[in-house]
């Protein structure tokens, strides 16, 4: 009927009461955990069978936790009495429990891993291995595999393995790559750990083998490594690549020369042609370039049409770079097959030496892309190697161009005027506007230093607008005060080049009021020369406009005469060079004379400038050139100078 006639400690203990409190109570009420019902009818079977039982239990400790218990009842009768009784043992088994879930783990961990493990005993023989391992031995079965070493398992030698495994035995751990041909005979790679595993006393037990494939992973990286060292399109080294060997040459010391190429007239090809005909080009540009030096020098691209090389002196000698060079520029002179057509490039490549000019990587780049700059600007397919003065001119260019970009920012432009007089009755007809640049330290910057680095700059741009905008300002100002406002403007080539040029200037003439027709272009020659048929064009719609053209510098650019009819221009500046001899040479008279002559039978005023004498004036108005500009008249004049200077003269 289930009371406890007799309890030992351990149960009084377990179950948080003291034996008196025990002796007597109903089990069922007492032992908290296991549904009564359950044990009821445990206990009744067991009556009736009289057969021993052990289950597992759920008990609540008087703490309040779960704990399992494994439960022993039998059956005891009492021969003299013939009582039976039921004899419970109990022993809390939580911990077994959860050390056993804690091995099915590991066991599943084991069976379920992509690494390959197995357990070696200290002979190196495998004891166990999972499924993966297995796998990567190409065995089915892995039972086969028990007793064998880690080259018998694989079928391939391992360097060195027999040692190892000692070593590991002595409590080392060891990991590293190992290469093993599969069955279709290409290698492949996988790392391994070998790791001793010892008991709680510290005592050698049986080694750890991890193995994982790593040939996969070892490709993507080899391939981004690639893609990340060479350039898609020619399959040639990149540039981090090129930094990384040009590093290297460096970190040794070793003499070597690294050249800057870039194609000439490529951009030329790639918009007539179309960008796949240049990629094109660009391949087969590596391929001549590579070919030319039989994998003698680092051939790398850059990207866009820049290529670089570099030569190492013990390849090519310092003195026989030069001729190796031009061997390429000859090899350059063969046109390139695209398709139907040929292409033509020339190369400009700049030159610098390690150690001589410079002994950083980035400094090292920078001189040979300044040489090649100077290659460029030196009438292009030609060699510059590197010097001093090359880089004067680039520290004086930066220079200028910083505080270019702050002048035309701040206040620091403005402009002169030099008047233009009528060369027969002395009138005042117009002026030339000349840009002034005062600097911030009050510094007068003259027009022929900065104008060059403005064009190179590109600031060319936003200087030729501010010009004209004063000019445009100005000449409103003359005109609300009834002075002449004839305004002639210098205009770079570069800016007639400008997709945008004839519309900012019509949008400047909007914006400030002042008429089209009251200013003259100056275009020199040579500018004009440089791209006949754009120039026509810009001309037309500048005329168009209403705005007047002048020839500046005329007699320096060689134009062919024939050109003239073609450019609806209205005036002829006959060059200073010639003026200033007009007087002492009879040579530089006659071109002045015919220039004059030519002008008056296209129907063109023709301007003298750079007039610095009487002499000069009077031959100049004797000859019939119909205006006159120079020092002997007035000197370029601020505004207000020149506004004082025409009050004085009438
Ligand atoms: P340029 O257009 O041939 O200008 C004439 C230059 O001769 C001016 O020099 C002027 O001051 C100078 N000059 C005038 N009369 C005499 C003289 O009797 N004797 C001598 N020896 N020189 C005289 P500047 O102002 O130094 O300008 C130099 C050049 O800078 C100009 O040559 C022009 O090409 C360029 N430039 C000046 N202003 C501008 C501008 O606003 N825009 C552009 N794009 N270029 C400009
Ligand atoms: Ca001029
Ligand atoms: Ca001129």
């Amino acid at each position: 009927d289930q009371t406890i006639v007799i309890a030992n400690d351990a149960f009084c203990r377990a179950q948080g009461v003291s034996r008196h409190d025990v002796i007597g109570q109903n089990a069922g009420l007492l032992i908290r955990g296991e549904p009564a019902g359950n044990v009821r009818e445990i206990e009744e079977s067991l009556l009736e069978s009289g057969l021993c039982d052990s289950s597992e239990q759920f008990h609540l400790a008087p703490d309040g936790s779960q704990r399992i218990v494994s439960v022993n009842r039998s059956l005891f009768s009492d021969q003299s009495t013939g009582e039976r009784y039921i004899v419970a043992t109990s022993r809390d088994i939580t911990e077994d429990k959860s050390r056993e879930k804690q091995l099915q783990l590991l066991a599943s961990v084991f069976q379920c891993a992509s690494e390959g493990a197995a357990i070696l005993n200290d002979l190196g023989q495998i004891v166990e291995v999972n499924p993966a391992f297995a796998e990567m031995t190409r065995e089915s079965d892995p039972r086969v595999l028990v007793g064998k070493s880690l080259d018998q398992a694989f079928q391939s030698r391992i360097e060195g393995l027999a040692d190892l495994i000692a070593d590991v035995r002595d409590g080392n751990p060891w990991s590293g790559k190992i290469a093993i041909p599969d069955p279709q005979g290409s290698m492949r790679s996988y790392w391994m750990s070998l790791s001793p595993s010892v008991d709680v006393h510290g005592e050698f037990i049986q080694i750890v083998a991890l193995i994982s494939d790593i040939t996969e992973l070892e490709n993507s990286q080899m391939e981004l490594r690639r893609r990340a060292l060479y350039d898609v399109l020619t399959d040639l080294p990149n540039r981090a690549y090129f930094r990384e060997h040009l590093k290297e040459h460096i970190r040794q010391q070793s003499g070597c020369t690294v050249c800057f190429l870039d194609l000439d007239n490529f951009k030329h090809v790639n918009d007539s042609s179309g960008h796949l005909a240049g990629d094109e080009l660009l391949r087969m540009v590596g391929e001549r370039i590579s070919t030319e030096f039989e994998g003698d020098v680092f051939v790398a691209r850059f990207g866009g049409d820049e290529f670089a090389l570099i030569i190492e002196d013990s390849q090519i000698p310092p003195d026989q770079v030069p001729r190796a060079l031009d061997g390429l520029l000859a090899a350059f002179r063969d046109p390139f097959q695209l398709g139907e057509t040929e292409a033509l490039v020339g190369l400009s490549i700049g030159v610098a030496r390690f150690p001589d000019h410079a002994r950083g990587v980035d400094a090292l780049m920078q001189v040979a892309d300044i040489a090649m700059y100077a290659a460029k600007m030196g009438g292009k397919n030609q060699i510059r190697t590197f010097t001093e003065e090359m880089q004067e001119t680039v520290n004086l260019r930066n220079l200028v161009q910083t505080r270019l970009r702050d002048a035309l920012n701040g206040g620091e432009i403005s402009l002169h005027y030099q008047p233009q007089i009528d060369s027969q009755t002395g009138e005042l007809l117009g002026c030339e506007s000349l840009v002034r640049w005062c600097n911030s330290e009050g510094v007068f910057v003259p027009p022929n230093e900065f104008i060059p680095i403005a064009e190179q700059t590109g600031l060319i741009g936003p200087l030729g607008d501010i010009v004209f905008r004063k000019a445009a300002e100005q000449a409103c100002q003359w005109r609300d005060r009834g002075l002449p406002h004839q305004i002639a403007i210098n205009i770079s080539p570069h800016q007639i080049r400008h997709p945008r040029f004839v519309s900012m200037m019509r949008e400047t003439l909007g914006e400030t009021g002042a008429r089209a027709e009251w200013f003259e272009l100056e275009i020199t020659e040579h500018a004009m020369m440089a791209d006949v048929n754009r120039s026509i064009e810009i001309i037309d719609q500048l005329a168009e406009l209403g705005f007047r053209i002048a020839i500046d510098d005329f007699g320096t650019g060689y134009s062919s005469l024939s050109y003239l009819k073609s450019f609806r221009i209205h005036t002829l500046k006959i060059d200073m060079s010639f003026i200033r001899e007009i007087t002492v040479d009879s040579q530089a008279e006659a071109i002045v004379r015919s220039i004059v002559s030519l002008g008056t039978g296209l129907n063109l005023n023709v301007v003298a400038e750079g007039v610095e004498t009487s002499e000069q004036a009077a031959l100049l108005s004797e000859i019939g050139c119909d205006i006159l500009q120079g020092y002997h008249i007035a000197r370029p004049l601020p505004a207000d100078k020149f506004v004082e200077w025409q009050a004085t003269r009438d």
